[in-house]
């Protein structure tokens, strides 16, 4: 049983980390948020979801595009029997204008954040004799579109990561797996709709028709609370022996 268990679920205070965060403490187990931020509302939110479900919350704050805070993180913590590892930027422009720092800064928070968390958790996991390590990488991390060289570059690097945290945990009761979401409707998502418009020449409506849903083809959003479903049964008994691989989310992007 999950309850009792702690997850830490990096980049949590918003979106996709949040909702999965939520579907984890209705499931009973606590629950480590975490953003680069240290305000109030963060410490607010986790006192929020305690008070609802029952179980130990807490925000903790550590910035996922520095390798000691990643790490920093996990020991704070005591270390964790499950780790998601949400944080993630993105940025929408072609190679040939896309700032070095974007670059630098996407690989950071969406890839080497990943291997930094991973490092620190694993050892804790291994005493404690059970592990699940669950990947937010995203339907970028199998296929590609044109102005994401940074995001999509990141994002195969994380579904590569996952094969080989598989690998060396493969005959121990750890398992490591990708969820690779299409579309979901959260501020990350909302605050690329400008760039892609200017990109395309297009209004919003069009953006999200034609651009953003249009390799959708169930034609909806994926929601936060489907893709806290998905880690929560990544993390359950009937998934033991899923590992190295990934699990898209996504409206049939991925059969077309
Ligand atoms: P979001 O912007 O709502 O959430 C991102 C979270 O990461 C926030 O909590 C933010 O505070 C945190 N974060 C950002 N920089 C950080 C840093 N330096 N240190 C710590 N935390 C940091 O976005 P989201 O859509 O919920 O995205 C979550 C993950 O899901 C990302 O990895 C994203 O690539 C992936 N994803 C999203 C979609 C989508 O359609 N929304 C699709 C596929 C994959």
């Amino acid at each position: 049983s999950l309850q009792g268990k702690t997850a830490i679920v990096t980049g949590s205070n918003s979106g996709i980390g949040l909702g999965v965060a939520i579907e984890f403490a209705k499931a009973g187990l606590n629950v480590v948020l975490n953003s680069f931020t240290n305000n109030d509302e963060d410490h607010a939110l986790a006192a929020k979801l305690s008070e609802e479900h029952g179980t130990h919350v807490q925000y903790i704050k550590a910035d996922m595009s520095k390798a000691e805070e990643c790490r920093g993180l996990i020991e704070i913590a005591g270390g964790c029997d499950i780790l998601v590892n949400n944080a993630g930027i993105q940025h929408v422009a072609p190679i040939q204008d896309f700032p070095t720092e974007k670059w630098d800064a996407i690989i950071a928070i969406n890839l080497n954040s990943a291997f930094h968390t991973t490092a620190a958790a694993l050892p804790h996991m291994r005493e404690r004799g059970w592990g699940r390590v669950i990947n937010i990488a995203s339907a970028h991390g199998l296929t590609a579109s044109p102005f994401k060289s940074a995001y999509v570059a990141a994002k195969h690097g994380v579904v590569g990561l996952t094969k080989v945290t598989a690998l060396e945990t493969a005959e121990e009761p750890i398992t490591c797996n990708a969820i690779c979401p299409g579309y979901v409707l959260t501020p990350l998502v909302e605050a690329q709709i400008p760039d892609t418009m200017k990109e395309y020449g297009m209004d919003r409506e069009e953006v999200i028709k034609n651009v953003m849903l249009t390799r959708q083809p169930s034609k909806d959003f994926a929601t936060v609370e489907q893709l806290g479903g998905t880690a929560l049964f990544l993390s359950s008994d009937a998934a033991a022996q899923i590992t190295g691989t990934t699990i898209s989310v996504d409206g049939g992007w991925t059969a077309l």
